[in-house]
């Protein structure tokens, strides 16, 4: 795929906002650091809760499984430590 030149990242945020638009709670850019929407917000209030760099991803905002802001059930495999 070398052949390829990489989707726009204005495509890809436009892709994003659709997603959001039909009803996906979580969806984030990938491949496109650094960028806001490699992150994962909260839903409801829009709080940072997974805040990603490039491979690392540190957890924000978030106490267990509830937004801290707003008290919205985020859902995730992991471990916010
Ligand atoms: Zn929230």
């Amino acid at each position: 795929m070398q052949d390829r030149n990489s989707t726009p990242v204005s495509v890809l945020e436009r892709i994003h906002r659709q997603a959001r638009d039909l009803g996906l709670r979580y969806p984030y850019l990938g491949n496109v650091y650094p960028h806001p929407l490699e992150s994962t917000y909260c839903p409801r209030c829009g709080a940072l809760c997974i805040e990603r760099r490039g491979f690392s991803a540190v957890f924000r905002n978030l106490e267990g499984n509830m937004c801290t802001r707003c008290g919205e059930r985020i859902e995730f495999v992991g471990n916010p430590g």
